[in-house]
């Protein structure tokens, strides 16, 4: 089996590990590029958006 240098090395860093831009208010979930943050009760997250403020009809 061929070794590939450097191989192992990229298989364990995680590329798709992202830094969280911002944490909901609310329930303290990590908010990450492209998430949406509501601006209301210092910021929450969608989930907490809908909890807190959506009424179904
Ligand atoms: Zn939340």
């Amino acid at each position: 089996m061929e070794h590939i240098p450097g191989y192992d090395e990229w298989k364990t860093s995680a590329p798709e590990e992202q830094e969280p831009v911002a944490y909901c208010n609310q329930c303290g979930d990590p908010l990450y590029e492209g998430d949406a943050l509501y601006t209301v009760d210092g910021g929450i997250c969608e989930k907490c958006l809908s909890d807190g403020y959506r009424r179904v009809l």
